[in-house]
This record gives structure tokens, C-alpha cells and sequence, in this order.
């Protein structure tokens, strides 16, 4: 049974109130182990440690000094992944196979990613003419913004935290980081870590505890937090964006999403059927860009529809720990409680249920998990609740369209604007309709291929700002303009 404890100024502590809340395995229900609760006192410690971090020499370190310690982060979670990876797989359920892909390489990369990026990342300079013909030059200087309130979810959470604590602390930054509650282990197990690499104390500090009047309020409620980033839902960041109103500070959201999958006839049906069940269903479909809605072209759309629903049918649903499993369970009884609310209310509505739609039987221990079935609905109205909130489930829509425009306008007609994928293989139809998607990252015969170098985020209600390589040394970074009469 495993004790999670904050982390501040370097050295892991409990909550002064011994206050606890309990941590269950998704899979079984079973409790895995107590967290503590942080409160105003831990928030306290946590932002004055980061405060006098950067007092310290930490902010002033050479680049090459910096980089060298980014990098020690990045080999010490690679030394420790196993580690890393029972911890993440025990939080959240999901498969072994995929989190040894992708969350924690992926988390290690952060760090390596930021320091190369780092090396990249130029002032601008300016000449002016006077009227002495002497001139001025006038250049910009990036400095530290200071102490930064990490606020992360819990659907891929060492990747979405360290995503942002990497190019946070690239930049000389300290940061306060509230994981989420339901998913506390990786983040304090990084403190270990960055003592190991050499950061100094209270660069990087934890506290857990849940949102409202509890750590995540608190955080983002201190006057001394400089700047706020976010990863979760859109009303969490609304009202983490009223308290970052108070001292105007600046804000980064990756939040929600219902992002369309778009087929069309001319697609590589083998690649477009494959790529479309990832995206559904990887990390049973509680990814921010998982496809939710999908529009294929009428001449296709019972094959499509047929493929789907065998691939569905195929996805084997167990442990994280068995190595066939392909499918875990939800996050939470609280999450499957929220996903099996739409499940009803989608045959309430009328839709026809292709496959799957309720609660799967699993054997054993694994009865009291948080399961549910790989879902694949048709027949719905575009204004069904299905078609327009966001479910955070293994699930999606499918509805047939007759023309580019009118997929267009479907796909648009969200008040989200995350992400889209896309399926064709005519090149010029793919660019000409990709650019006119309302979202932040369009993939078009691929879905989730990331290059850290490029922008990531979303519009609309989809997030505030764009995170990933020179996006993100600006956000963390204040830029100062020095003007020099020659
Ligand atoms: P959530 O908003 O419930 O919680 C996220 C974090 O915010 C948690 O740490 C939580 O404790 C904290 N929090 C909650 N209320 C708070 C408050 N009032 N003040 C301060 N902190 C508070 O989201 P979740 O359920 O953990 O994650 C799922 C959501 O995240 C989905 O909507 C998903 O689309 C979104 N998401 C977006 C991206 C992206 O990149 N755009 C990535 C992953 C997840």
C-alpha cells in the first residue's frame, strides 16, 4: 500500500493536518493506497520554496548548465522507467504496452526535447535610424516569468506534466505543480528525480489535493504565482481563469474537446479504418483528441461502419499488467458513473447501437473495475448530446455526409476546436479542407503524430495559447525590450 506525499523545497512531507484521501485502482476498485491532502499551509511552503528558488542560482545558470540538467532529468526517468511506468499504469489503468510506448518515453523526451530547444531559441534585434544617422539598437531579452502554478489531469499524466514543467523550468522558472487527484504517484515520484539531476530545492515542488477549496483553487488563487497552465476541462479553466484575473496573471489552457473524424471515400480504407479505431479508442477514449464525432462519405458508409464495429469487437479489455490487454478500464467509478449517463441517454435519443453501449462482465477482481463497453453509435440528430458534449469515454458517433461543404459545416459546428482527423488520399481536397477546420492541430491520414516543434493547442473553447516548442519558451518566459542610442 503505497503513501504519496508532497513535495516541497525538496524533500518530501506530509500534510500538516495528516489529512488523506484514499487511491483505487481503476481496474478493480481496490484500494491502492493514501495521498495526502494538501491545504493552504502546503501551498504556502510550496510557492515560498519556488519564490526562493529563484533567488538562488538557478534562474542564472549557463545554458549549457541548464541543458545538462534537463537532460539528467531525461536519463534519470529512462533509468527509472520501470518504475515510472508501474506507478503510471497502477494510477490510471492503462495498458502496460502503451504507456512503455508513450507516456513515459514520451515524458522522458519533454526534458531532452526542451533543452536542444532551447539552443534554438533567438532574441530579435532591431536597427533604428535616427536623426544623428548614429541609430539605436534595440534587442530583446527573454527572462524567467517566475513561479508557475502547474495545474495537470489525469488522462496521460507524467506526459501533460511534464510538458509543461520541462519548457517551465528550460526557461529558469520554478514551478508549483497540483496533480491530479486521481493520479498523484508519477508526479512525486519526478521529485526523486530532479534531486538526483541536480535541480535545486524548490525549483520543482508538488502538492496534491483535489480542485475547489483545496490545493488547485489555492494554487491558482496565490498572489504569488506569477503564471497559470492548465491541462483539463473547459469549466476548470474558467474558473481558474476568474482567479487569474485577480493580479492579471497570464494563463496557458489545453482544454477540452469533441473532435471530428472525417472520411472520405477516396480515403486508403485499410489505413483510415485502423487509424480511426486508435482514434476512439486508445487510452479508452479519454484522450483530449480522441474522435468523438465521425462523418464518412455516404458511398462508404456501411462498409466503414461494418469495419469499425469488427475492430471494436476485437479490442480485448483486461489488466494493464496482461500483456494481450489492449483496452483498460476509465479512470474512475465517478467517470464511469458520467460515461454510462450518455450511454442511456443515447438510446433514449434514438441512436442505433452498433456495438457494445453498456457494462461489460469481467471476471474476478477485476468485476469491481470501472469498465465499460467499446461503444459505436449511428442514427443520431446533430444537436444530440451525444453529437455535442464531450463524453471522455471509449465511444464515438458515426453519420454519413454527401459533400465537402456539408462535412465542412458539420465538422465546424462545435463550440470546441481541438484537434480533426482526416482521411484521404486525394492531397488537394485534404489541404483545401483541413485549413478550413476550426481546430488547433489537423491530421490528415494520421491522428495524435506529434512533433514536439510544432504549436499544440486549441481554439474556441478548446484552450487559451499554444504549447510546443518556441510557443512554449515564450509563454514561460517575459520578453524585455532594451533600446541602445548608438
Ligand atoms: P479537470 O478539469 O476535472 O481536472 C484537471 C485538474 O484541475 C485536476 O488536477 C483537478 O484537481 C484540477 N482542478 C479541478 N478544479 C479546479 C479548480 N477549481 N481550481 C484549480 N484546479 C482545479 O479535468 P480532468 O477530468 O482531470 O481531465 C479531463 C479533461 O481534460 C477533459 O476535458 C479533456 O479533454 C481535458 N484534456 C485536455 C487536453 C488538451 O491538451 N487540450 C489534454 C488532456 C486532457
Amino acid at each position: 500500500m503505497r503513501e504519496v506525499k508532497h513535495f516541497i523545497g525538496g524533500k518530501y512531507v506530509g500534510s500538516v493536518s495528516d489529512r488523506r484521501f484514499v487511491n483505487r485502482d481503476p481496474a478493480t476498485g481496490a484500494k491502492i493506497g493514501e495521498t495526502h491532502e494538501g491545504g493552504h499551509e502546503e501551498i504556502e511552503a510550496a510557492v515560498s520554496a519556488a519564490r526562493a528558488a529563484l533567488r538562488g542560482p538557478w534562474s542564472r545558470l549557463s545554458l549549457d548548465e541548464r541543458t545538462a540538467v534537463l537532460h539528467r532529468i531525461a536519463d534519470g526517468i529512462n533509468a527509472r522507467f520501470d518504475e515510472f511506468l508501474d506507478a503510471e499504469c497502477g494510477d490510471t489503468g492503462k495498458p502496460k504496452q502503451v504507456a512503455s510506448q508513450i507516456d513515459i518515453p514520451r515524458s522522458a523526451a519533454n526534458f531532452s526535447f526542451f533543452a536542444e530547444a532551447l539552443k534554438g531559441f533567438a532574441a530579435e534585434s532591431f536597427m533604428l535610424d535616427t536623426k544623428d544617422s548614429a541609430g539605436a539598437l534595440s534587442y530583446t531579452v527573454r527572462k524567467p516569468k517566475g513561479v508557475i502554478g502547474v495545474i495537470s489531469p489525469w488522462n496521460m499524466p507524467l506526459l501533460l506534466m511534464t510538458w509543461k514543467v520541462a519548457p517551465a523550468l528550460a526557461c529558469g522558472n520554478s514551478v508549483v505543480v497540483k496533480p491530479s487527484e486521481e493520479t498523484p504517484t508519477t508526479a512525486a515520484l519526478l521529485g526523486d528525480v530532479m534531486n538526483a539531476a541536480g535541480v535545486p530545492p524548490g525549483v520543482y515542488n508538488v502538492v496534491h489535493g483535489f480542485g475547489p477549496d483545496s490545493a488547485g483553487a489555492f494554487l491558482t488563487e496565490h498572489p504569488d504565482v506569477d503564471a497559470i497552465t492548465f491541462t483539463g476541462e473547459t469549466s476548470t479553466g474558467e474558473t481558474i481563469m476568474r482567479a487569474a484575473a485577480s493580479g492579471v496573471r497570464d494563463i496557458s489552457f489545453e482544454l477540452g474537446g469533441k473532435n471530428p473524424g472525417i472520411v472520405f471515400a477516396d480515403c486508403d480504407m485499410n489505413k483510415a479504418v485502423a487509424g480511426t479505431l486508435r482514434s476512439v479508442f486508445d487510452n479508452c477514449g479519454q484522450i483530449c483528441l480522441s474522435t468523438e464525432r465521425l462523418y464518412v462519405e455516404r458511398a462508404i458508409f456501411d462498409e466503414f461502419v461494418v469495419r469499425l464495429k469488427t475492430g471494436a469487437e476485437h479490442l480485448v479489455l483486461g489488466a494493464w499488467n496482461h500483456p494481450g490487454t489492449t483496452l483498460g478500464p476509465l479512470i474512475s467509478q465517478n467517470h464511469r458513473d458520467k460515461v454510462l449517463v450518455y450511454y442511456k441517454r443515447a438510446i433514449e435519443q434514438g441512436a442505433t447501437v452498433i456495438t457494445g453501449g453498456g457494462v461489460p462482465e469481467m471476471p474476478g477482481e477485476l468485476a469491481g473495475g470501472a469498465w465499460v463497453q467499446p461503444t459505436i453509435w449511428t442514427g443520431l440528430s446533430d444537436d444530440s448530446v451525444i453529437v455535442r458534449e464531450e463524453i471522455f469515454g471509449p465511444c464515438c458517433h458515426v453519420r454519413p455526409f454527401d459533400s465537402e461543404d456539408e462535412v465542412i459545416a458539420l465538422a465546424n459546428d462545435t463550440r470546441y476546436g481541438l484537434g480533426a482527423a482526416l482521411w484521404s488520399e486525394n492531397t488537394s481536397r485534404a489541404h483545401r479542407v483541413a485549413q478550413q477546420l476550426g481546430v488547433g492541430t489537423c491530421w490528415v491520414n494520421s491522428w495524435m503524430l506529434r512533433d514536439l516543434r510544432t504549436p499544440f493547442g486549441g481554439s474556441k473553447h478548446s484552450g487559451i495559447g499554444r504549447e510546443g516548442g518556441v510557443h512554449s519558451l515564450k509563454f514561460y518566459t517575459e520578453l524585455q525590450n532594451i533600446c541602445v542610442k548608438l
